[in-house]
């Protein structure tokens, strides 16, 4: 490619600015907060510093309405925001990596051997998918790795702490899905309902339409699973 450049000349001198990506454990505290690169830097081969730098903007204006106007859940507030970004910086540490391995496979480069890091644990197996007549044939429970954790949540304009799923095939702990609070309506399910049966439970609550989306979403992410002695499907 660079064939053709044979008489090329340096007009300027190299300039070189450091890009290394960054966590700064001290963002926020009851008195002021960083947003963006002042927050956090991610590898400049994600290609999304700005979307980063928005999103801290717009959770950290909630976070900062929190530390003004509820001094009762200060704590809740500095937790969540320090969470949400130590999660980014790891989460984009992984991408970033996987990128760099890529190449470090075919380079033997420094450059990118340094940078490529340890291969990370694999992903869990995939789940086995569930057909139509398997919504409405297959007894299901929660999986028995989920836990119900008081976590900081983003209610409206306030963090504030809530009850939130953690299991391993979720990458953060998850609240709420479609506005809806998940753990009172998984606290009622009894196990051997089949997702259309528990969808119905919910009848009280949503539409069936919104309960059947919820229910396949909790398939889909190993939250419900078969019920055991049925198939062997993973948990
Ligand atoms: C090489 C490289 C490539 C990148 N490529 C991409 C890309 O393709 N896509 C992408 O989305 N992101 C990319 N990014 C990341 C992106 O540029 C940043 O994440 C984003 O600009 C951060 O926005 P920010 O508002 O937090 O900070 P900035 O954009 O740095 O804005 C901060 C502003 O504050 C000003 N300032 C600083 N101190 C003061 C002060 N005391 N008083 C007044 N003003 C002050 C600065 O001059 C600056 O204008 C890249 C970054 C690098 C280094």
């Amino acid at each position: 490619m660079m064939n053709d450049c044979g008489d090329a000349e340096l007009i300027a001198a190299v300039r070189a600015i450091d890009a290394t990506p960054y966590l700064n454990d001290d963002c926020v505290a009851p008195g002021r907060i960083q947003l963006g690169d002042a927050a956090l830097a991610i590898d400049p081969i994600s290609s999304s510093g700005v979307q980063k730098a928005i999103q801290t903007a717009l959770s950290g204006a909630v976070v900062a309405n929190t530390l003004l106007r509820r001094p009762g859940s200060t704590d809740a507030a500095l937790n969540f925001y320090r969470a949400q970004l130590g999660e980014c910086s790891e989460r984009h540490r992984r991408w970033a990596a996987e990128h760099y391995r890529d190449v470090a496979e075919r380079c033997a480069h420094p450059f990118w051997q340094q940078r490529a890091g340890q291969k990370a644990a694999p992903d869990p197996a995939p789940l086995r998918a569930i057909d139509a007549r398997g919504f409405a044939t297959t007894p299901m429970e929660l999986s028995s790795e989920l836990e119900f954790a008081s976590t900081p949540c983003l209610q409206g304009d306030f963090v504030s702490l809530a009850s939130a799923l953690h299991h391993p095939r979720l990458a953060s702990p998850i609240a709420f899905l479609g506005r809806r609070e998940l753990a009172p309506l998984l606290r009622m399910l009894q196990p051997g309902r089949t997702p259309l049966q528990i969808a119905q439970s919910w009848s009280n609550h949503m539409s069936l339409e919104s309960g059947l989306a919820i229910a396949g979403w909790l398939v889909n992410h190993g939250i419900l699973v078969e019920q055991r002695g049925r198939s062997g499907m993973p948990s």
